[in-house]
């Protein structure tokens, strides 16, 4: 059976669904293809249950935490996984159910569901139904890779997703990955109560911040008790009894690591090798990513990748971002782009980091003329407080035009504080529209200013042209 619409959208993840509001809205004919679970990773696997679990281990934390407070708890504490997954469960199936019953009733959208296929440029299958349609939009997302490893087959690992089933506390949980990914829930197991075993290829943790950073970070969770294994590469698994043992490619340390669980967080890969895109001639990358310009159009004319899938982000913002910026080329426009995005991110260890454009370390090699200041959080009032002092910002600011390059907020609440910087980034306005800002006290952001008034040069030599 075949039917014509004016776009086909595939995949409901945070782009698919309000695209379709958009074109709909302008009396478009609609189709929304989904083979799995409305909403996504963000919804299902991702943003939502990691943050709802990061919530439940934040207030397992504060229990064991109470005396430092002055609140006296006598008797023993414990995690009830069952009622911490319940409770995860339940805020995600309210937002998947409702995003589904949104598209359902939309008025010009049709839902499908089914795995979809390109056959051609315009022709879209979802089993055996046949959609054509002029425009169409890819937003397939992506899933988490699973090395190819000796040993890999025989031991029960989990991902991202296959952990969202786990509802009892794993006993030693070993992690694969010091990533974004991995630095959460490495932290949530152990404040739940599992050890925790973090291998690393890299020298540092989360490589692609800056060193000063990734150290912060890395006292923050050895403080909690998570043992770390750098510079150490996972080649293989073997089973020992009841344990899993990771089997490690080191310089120092023990070559294997035992533990009762693993989570593989080593990346992402685009979920586009089963799309028909060569069929249809739609061009990816080396690594799988759909190839498309500032605008989001792929090599071939009437289609677009939106999301995750065209590696141009790997975040809810930016594919909801695109999701606009196709919009308003189509129907306002308007030329918006990619690369008037500024790259902005949280890190969601407890205290977060609040990331805004440049790192410390982009800012050297660019060469240019810069300036930073930085701020201890023992020197935020609001955190000491709150009796959370780890942590430290800071920001840097091109010393000629005055404009903000970059900023990092590791230190509580620092994943909102970092708006006031990166808001200013956008207006492209001066440093110094912060610095006379008055802000309110008492909060992490009111120390913005401050640490704008005391900036100083990078040095010499790291600031020298590359
Ligand atoms: C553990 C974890 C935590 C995260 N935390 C954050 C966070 O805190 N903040 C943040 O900004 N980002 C976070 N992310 C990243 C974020 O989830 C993704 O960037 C975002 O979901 C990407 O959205 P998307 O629309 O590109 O794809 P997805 O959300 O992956 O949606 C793609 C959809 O397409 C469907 N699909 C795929 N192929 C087909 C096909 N052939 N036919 C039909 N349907 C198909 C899939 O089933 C899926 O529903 C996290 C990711 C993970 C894994």
């Amino acid at each position: 059976m075949t039917s014509t619409h004016d776009a086909i959208i595939i995949g409901t993840g945070q782009a698919g669904p309000f695209l379709a509001q958009r074109l709909a809205g302008a009396g478009m004919k609609v189709a929304i293809i989904e083979r799995k679970l409305f909403g996504g990773t963000c919804i299902n696997t991702g943003c939502t249950p990691t943050k709802t679990m990061v919530a439940s281990a934040h207030a397992a934390h504060m229990v064991h935490r109470a005396a430092d407070f002055g609140v006296v708890s006598d008797g023993p504490v414990s995690v009830d996984m069952k009622l911490v997954k319940s409770r995860k469960d339940a805020i995600v199936a309210q937002s998947r159910t409702g995003l589904e019953s949104w598209l359902r009733g939309m008025t010009n959208c049709t839902v499908y569901q089914g795995h979809a296929r390109l056959e051609s440029s315009k022709e879209v299958s979802v089993g055996s139904e046949r959609l054509t349609a002029d425009r169409i939009f890819i937003n397939v997302g992506g899933r988490a890779v699973v090395p190819q490893m000796p040993g890999i087959e025989e031991v029960p690992y989990l991902t991202n997703s296959s952990i969202m089933d786990v509802d009892f506390l794993p006993r030693h949980l070993i992690i694969i990955g010091g990533g974004y990914i991995g630095l959460e829930f490495a932290q949530m197991y152990r404040r739940f109560g599992s050890e925790v075993t973090i291998i690393e290829t890299a020298s540092y943790l989360a490589r692609h911040e800056d060193e000063d950073v990734s150290t912060a970070i890395r006292e923050i969770l050895e403080h909690e008790g998570i043992n770390m294994r750098l510079n150490a590469t996972c080649i293989g698994f073997s089973r020992r009894g009841e344990d899993i043992l990771a089997h490690v490619d080191c310089v120092s340390g023990y070559p294997e690591v035992s533990g009762s669980h693993v989570l593989l967080a080593v990346g992402r890969r685009p979920n586009t090798d089963d799309l028909g895109l060569t069929e249809a001639g739609v061009a990816v990358d080396k690594r799988g990513y759909i190839v498309v310009d500032d605008q989001l159009h792929a090599s071939v004319p009437g289609i677009w990748a939106l999301g995750d899938c065209n590696g141009k982000g790997a975040f809810t913002h930016t594919a909801f971002n695109d999701s606009e910026i196709v919009g308003a080329n189509l129907l306002d426009n308007d030329p918006r782009k990619v690369s008037d995005r500024i790259t902005a991110y949280a890190l969601y260890i407890d205290p977060p980091l609040g990331r805004a454009g440049l790192t410390e370390a982009e800012v050297r090699k660019s060469g240019r003329r810069a300036l930073i200041g930085r701020r201890p959080m023992t020197k935020v009032g609001r955190a000491v407080e709150k009796g959370e002092t780890q942590g430290f910002m800071k920001i840097m600011v091109d010393a000629q035009t005055h404009e903000i390059l970059g900023a990092a907020i590791l230190g509580t609440g620092g994943d909102e504080a970092i708006h006031s910087i990166l808001d200013v980034m956008y207006a492209k306005a001066p440093y110094t529209v912060v610095q006379r800002a008055v802000h309110i006290h008492p909060t992490v952001s009111e120390l913005i200013p401050t640490m704008l008034g005391d900036l100083r040069p990078l040095s010499d030599a790291a600031a020298a042209p590359q």
